[in-house]
């Protein structure tokens, strides 16, 4: 059986959502305004994510600064190193940006596959964003476009026939969980934290709990994918 881990990465892998960190600490008031817009169908994530870049004015040397502080879930090598010996695949997939994957996961010596937005530098060192132009069709959730839709992504690994496992924290996971309870099959498992395992409690989405990649790791490897799956209680 072909298997992938599909993991978020802001909230997931790392222990805090890198824009959201950027903004709240430097500009509150305007950050929680445009969430705000974003989360009531005013603006789209692109939207979000340009007005949210734009109020912030860092340059690339003050992004580098602030990932120094980023810090990984314990348990993120454990997993993938253990997924490599398996043989199952590893995929990060990000609505934020590749150059934060990139800075965290791949200089650690982690350098994962991802899906997820772009950010280069122009002259003055100033980020310029790229956004991935998936939507799902007949999405109502978020005013299109958005920064990538992961339920797109989690039908191309279904697709090709892959048992999925999906790990992940936060608003941009809910519709990948609405997904996974129309769509799932037998051995697909969906592991959630933070605002996710709330939306899936409170809308019956059977989800695994966890608070680091390390209880992930436990499920998985040492539970084993298919009794990880039997470890799920329905509505948690
Ligand atoms: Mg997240």
């Amino acid at each position: 059986m072909k298997r992938v881990i599909l993991s978020d990465f802001d909230g997931t892998i790392t222990t805090m959502d890198i824009t959201d960190t950027m903004c709240r600490e430097a500009i509150p008031e305007r950050w929680a305004e445009v969430e705000e817009m974003w989360l009531a169908g005013e603006i789209n994530h692109v939207t979000c994510y340009e007005l949210e870049f734009e109020a912030l004015g860092y340059t690339q040397a003050d992004i580098d600064a602030f990932l120094e502080r980023v810090t990984i879930s314990p348990g993120t090598e454990r997993l993938v190193r253990a997924a490599q010996e398996r043989g199952w695949e590893f995929h990060v997939l990000s609505a934020g940006f590749d150059y934060f994957i990139e800075r965290v996961l791949h200089q650690r010596g982690l350098p994962v596959p991802y899906t997820a937005n772009t950010m280069r530098f122009d002259g003055g060192g100033l980020p310029q964003l790229q956004f991935l132009d998936t939507t799902l069709p007949g999405c109502t959730r978020f005013l299109p476009p958005c920064a990538g839709c992961k339920p797109v992504v989690w039908r191309e690994w279904k697709g090709r026939g892959y048992q999925v496992a999906y790990l992940g924290d936060g608003s941009t996971d809910f519709c990948l969980a609405d997904t996974f309870r129309a769509e799932a099959e037998p051995g697909d498992l969906l592991f959630a934290t933070g605002s996710l395992l709330r939306y899936c409690r409170e809308n019956d989405i059977p989800a695994v709990p966890f608070e680091t990649l390390d209880d992930v790791a436990d499920h998985l490897i040492d539970g084993g994918w298919g009794e990880a799956r039997e470890a799920q209680t329905p509505g948690v």
